[in-house]
């Protein structure tokens, strides 16, 4: 059993190398960039006017102005501006030669193109050639998971294709001899599957398509001949059930048996002790405890961040900081637990758990307390940091 520092490290020392592909820009929300991305234009490209008003020089305190040119967003001014005159301008059109300023329409008159200014302005108005981006600045970093702002970027920049990385290819098998799926009858002595659809959707969540595998009975081959099948198309398999010390939990072996190098096999966690991991051939293997809570933590601490470096990104979990509503206190110490708990306001609450079947749990959980090792108890108007899920 090792420390789940180690396990984290173990992890992160698995060299990775996530593939580029471009994507068009419509399809580029939730992918990271990989590559930087330098521009290859000014922001904006000439200065122009951020208001509806009349363009001038500043200086010029002329009592009244002519007014030479009405410019439109996207016009060409056609004449200089000289003093005592003026032109009337939009938002984001191009200031004339000869002004360096704006005046808004709400302080001035204007009649028989004449223009007053009733109230004279501080502010220029003016958003200036390159102020904000200038041609090779940086706009965005290779690693940078694609948002909704992002994409804002990339279209100013006039990018219609996108380098991303490729997303990390993950099939999921559950094993297990009782297990059913969602939708067929329920016989006596088995459950239904519910932890190929939380990985998968834990991994779509984080934007990683998923191809499923089904449902192995517990029997050498058969699980055998569908770790193979999803190996052989896939970067990262995710294997739940079968890796503790039952008669019948034979992935371990399996695993072995094919070659692939196991890096750990028990780690000081709970839930999720018998937790697997190795490598074959650039290809990863995680086999997670069947328990539907163990899988959903194991899948945070292990795999997510996995996921997250393969697809070419960082991960750092979120944590809040909160205090104790009431006492939380174990026995057994031996191991690092999370325990479910809703946090709010600055306020932490651990939630009714029966342990790591207890998958209603975690509706009611927002987030995992940590429970270092060794640590019997947390007491109330204690300070905690809780991750958020
Ligand atoms: P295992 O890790 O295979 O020993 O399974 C541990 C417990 O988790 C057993 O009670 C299983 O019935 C349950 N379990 C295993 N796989 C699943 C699954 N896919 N969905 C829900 N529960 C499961
Ligand atoms: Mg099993």
């Amino acid at each position: 059993m090792i420390p789940i520092a180690d396990a984290e490290k173990i992890l992160k020392n698995i060299e990775v190398k996530p593939l580029k592909e471009e994507v068009p820009l419509t399809d580029s929300l939730a992918r990271v960039l990989a590559e930087d991305i330098l521009s290859t234009i000014n922001m904006p490209p000439f200065d122009k006017s951020a208001m509806d008003g009349y363009a001038y020089k500043s200086g010029d305190h002329s009592p009244r102005f002519q007014v030479v040119e009405t410019i439109a967003a996207g016009d060409i001014p056609k004449r200089e501006i000289k003093q005592g005159q003026c032109a009337r301008i939009m938002t984001g059109a191009m200031l004339p030669k000869g002004t360096d300023r704006v005046v808004k329409r709400e302080v001035v008159s204007e009649e028989a193109g004449i223009m007053n200014i009733i109230e004279e302005e501080k502010v220029l108005n003016v958003c200036y050639k390159g102020e904000d981006v200038k041609i090779g600045d940086r706009v965005l970093k290779k690693g940078t998971p694609i948002r909704p702002q992002e994409v804002a970027i990339l279209a100013s920049m006039g990018l219609d294709n996108v380098p991303v990385y490729q997303e990390p290819k993950v099939g999921i098998l559950t094993t297990g001899s009782e297990i059913v799926e969602p939708g067929q009858q329920l016989k006596e002595g088995q459950i239904f599957n519910s932890n190929a659809y939380s990985l998968a959707s834990q991994a779509r969540q984080m934007g990683t398509s998923v191809q499923y595998g089904g449902i192995a009975a517990d029997n050498k081959e058969g699980i055998r001949e569908s770790i193979s099948a999803l190996f052989d198309q896939n970067q990262v398999v995710i294997i739940s059930g079968g890796v503790s010390m039952g008669d019948f939990d034979f992935v371990p072996g399996i695993l072995k048996d094919l070659g692939v190098k196991l890096y750990f096999e028990k780690v000081a966690v709970k839930p999720g002790k018998p937790t697997v991991f190795g490598t074959l051939k650039n290809k990863f293997f995680f086999g997670l405890p069947g328990n539907p809570v163990s899988t959903f933590v194991i899948f945070e601490l292990f795999v997510k961040p996995f996921l997250y470096r393969m697809a070419g990104t960082g991960f750092k979990p979120r944590f809040c900081r909160g205090v104790m509503t009431r006492d939380f206190k174990r026995k057994k110490t031996g191991r690092t637990a999370f325990i479910p708990v809703f946090q709010e306001d600055g306020e932490v609450t651990p939630i009714e758990y029966h342990g790591s079947a207890h998958i209603y749990a975690l509706s009611g959980a927002n987030a995992l307390m940590e429970v270092p090792a060794g640590m019997a108890e947390v007491k109330k108007g204690s300070f905690v940091n809780v991750r958020s899920i």
